[in-house]
């Protein structure tokens, strides 16, 4: 057998190291954590940490500790650690040093030899400065990758024929968007741009800026010591973790400092929304970059085949979403973002040392589950609006929540449907279980509900409602969620589904179901442009009777799905597309 090849993603903020080897891939822990922190430092005792371990004394002790050492790498600077002056080669050697040895103790045999990646927009000498750190820390480097080279390795392994990638990189420091272009065995990045002071620590450093504004203005606390800043950025950073799944947390520092001889306690409450508000202009900016690299390569948004979501930050909700609305494309998060740069650096690495390499598997879910509510667009309401909240290939386990909202003051009970299914009209889904919370507290409407989901490997999908305001809360748990729907238990669905909506699924279940299916999506597809398109001329027209019309055959349409009154929305939108041939003429 041939000598085993790591990879290892050397990055600005956390580094891993993998194995691909059977056709499995491995990212090996160590204190059981896959994510190793790229901070080095010297203890109190005067011996090397490294890790976790140097990253806990950062803050405390920045005078012999050493973070994002990978900014300097290839430049002649030298850094100073404890007195004594280190070249960014030596840095990042001691961490490529504790990789290699995560490695051989995991495996429980010496390795010698390595692939690391580096940013597509390193120069030679970056590139020759991290070469030299594998040298030192006693490793043959095999080969250098580009990190989108590497995360285009893993989601496209065993993929043959030609595409166009864009991979999205947001880590903890760093963005960077990568155009590349795989042609059979050949990988290529042929545009990149970004942003090397832009990442997670920016979005950690608004939260903390919230919390330093609540300590000001509820206890006028003005200038907390560093202390605190450290323990405030370490809770932000929790937060905002948080936030990428769920609608609000609470921030709590329990005996955060004293202020006239008395504990200061410090509760704030956060939201998604607040939150989201707050980053906007970070993304905006990433999405600009977006279109740069682009531009870049002469090539149009249309023409990319996938979208790779890489680096921890791609978790929060909004990049996912805002990337994806603007390249009209779903993007690809199912292989871990953190550890996929080095999950392809080892794929690389097998491919070097002659392995045969396969498509990597990872565990997803294969639909989208969700939950109804009363949605509104335009002033109009909109009943049984099926609000998705576990993703159709999000990997699994997860666990996700949202908030809704009950519509009359007083109101005492909510009612949760849980569906699987892409459809936005809910009850084109298929109904899993329903429940109700009963006995909620009494106040003005818009009481807020979470509704959280989670789903195990085995296919147990848990639904909870729970009123924020008093913690009130019920839920269920459905099991077989993923695998229940592919034996007969289908027939029995679809023949539920065909009673619920008369003709409209009739076709369903015969040899062509698959067209029939992607048939229907594409019309409700066509059937929402038109609505979309009407709403925007109700903006635009200028005479009253058109605007009556279109506002009547819209609600006539939201009545018709409402009603699953398949002739009557076939006939609206059948009027809708003349009415607006007529008025655009
Ligand atoms: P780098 O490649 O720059 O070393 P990573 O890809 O490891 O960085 O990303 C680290 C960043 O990802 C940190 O800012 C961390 O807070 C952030 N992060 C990790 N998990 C999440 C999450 N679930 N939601 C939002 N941000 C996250
Ligand atoms: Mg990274």
């Amino acid at each position: 057998m041939s000598e085993k090849i790591i990879g290892i993603d050397l990055g600005t903020t956390n580094s891993e190291v993998a194995l691909y080897q059977d056709g499995e891939l491995k990212v090996f822990e160590d204190q059981s954590s896959k994510l190793f922190p790229s901070y080095v430092g010297i203890d109190d005792q005067g011996e090397l940490v490294v890790g976790t371990q140097a990253r806990n004394q950062y803050a405390a002790y920045p005078e012999r500790s050493i973070k994002s050492i990978k900014r300097k790498m290839g430049s002649d600077e030298q850094v100073i650690m404890a007195d004594k002056e280190y070249h960014p080669q030596e840095i990042s050697a001691i961490i490529l040093r504790r990789l290699k040895e995560i490695a051989e103790e995991n495996l429980g045999q010496e390795i010698s030899k390595a692939v690391i990646t580096v940013p597509a927009y390193f120069s030679d000498r970056q590139r020759q400065a991290t070469r030299e750190a594998g040298e030192i820390a006693g490793l043959e480097v095999m080969k250098i990758i580009n990190e989108p080279t590497a995360a285009a390795l893993v989601y496209e392994s065993g993929h043959k024929g030609e595409k166009q990638l864009l991979v999205y990189d947001l880590g903890g420091g760093t963005f960077d968007v990568s155009v590349v272009r795989m042609e059979e065995a050949v990988v290529e990045v042929i545009s990149s741009h970004g942003n090397n002071h832009l990442g997670g620590d920016d979005f950690d450093a608004v939260i903390l800026e919230l919390l330093l504004e609540h300590l000001r203005d509820e206890y006028e606390i003005e200038e907390p010591d560093q202390r605190v800043i450290s323990r405030l950025r370490h809770a932000a950073e929790k937060a905002k973790i948080e936030l990428s799944s769920q609608p609000f947390t609470t921030i709590e520092e329990e005996y955060l400092l004293e202020k006239d001889g008395n504990p200061v306690h410090l509760r704030m409450e956060l939201s998604r929304d607040r939150y989201e508000e707050l980053i906007t202009p970070f993304i905006d900016e990433t999405i600009e970059a977006v279109h740069t690299a682009l531009r870049d390569c002469g090539l149009v948004a249309t023409a990319i085949d996938e979208v790779l979501l890489v680096g921890g930050s791609t978790r929060t909700p909004l990049v996912r979403s805002r990337l994806e609305q603007d390249l009209h494309q779903v993007a690809h998060g199912e292989i871990d973002p953190d550890l996929c740069v080095a999950g392809g650096a080892a794929i690389q690495g097998a491919i070097l040392a002659g392995d045969s390499v396969e498509a990597v598997l990872v565990d997803i879910t294969p639909y989208t589950f969700g939950t109804d509510t009363l949605g509104m667009e335009d002033g109009i309401p909109i009943p049984y609006f099926y609000v998705p909240i576990i993703k159709k290939n999000s990997p699994i386990p997860i666990k996700k929540s949202e908030v809704f909202y009950t519509i009359r003051p007083n109101q005492e009970s909510v009612q949760v449907t849980v569906f699987q299914g892409e459809e936005p009209d809910a009850r084109e889904n298929i109904e899993l279980g329903q429940f109700s919370v009963n006995g909620l507290s009494e106040g003005p409407a818009n009481n807020e509900i979470i509704i959280g989901f989670s789903l195990d490997v085995n296919g147990i999908l848990h639904a909870e409602a729970t009123e924020k305001r008093t913690g009130l809360s019920k839920s269920i748990t459905i099991d077989n969620a993923i695998t229940r729907f592919e034996d007969d238990e289908l027939d029995s669905a679809r023949e539920r589904i065909k009673d619920l909506f008369g003709d409209r699924t009739e076709q369903v279940g015969d040899a062509e179901e698959a067209d029939d299916n992607a048939d229907q999506g594409r019309k409700a597809d066509k059937d929402n442009d038109l609505i979309d398109k009407a709403k925007n001329l109700l903006e635009a027209v200028t005479d009253d009777d058109d605007r009556e019309d279109i506002v009547a055959l819209l609600e006539e349409i939201s009545d018709a799905r409402k009603n699953g009154d398949k002739e009557q929305f076939q006939t609206a939108v059948e009027e809708l597309t003349e009415l607006i041939f007529y008025i655009e003429n």
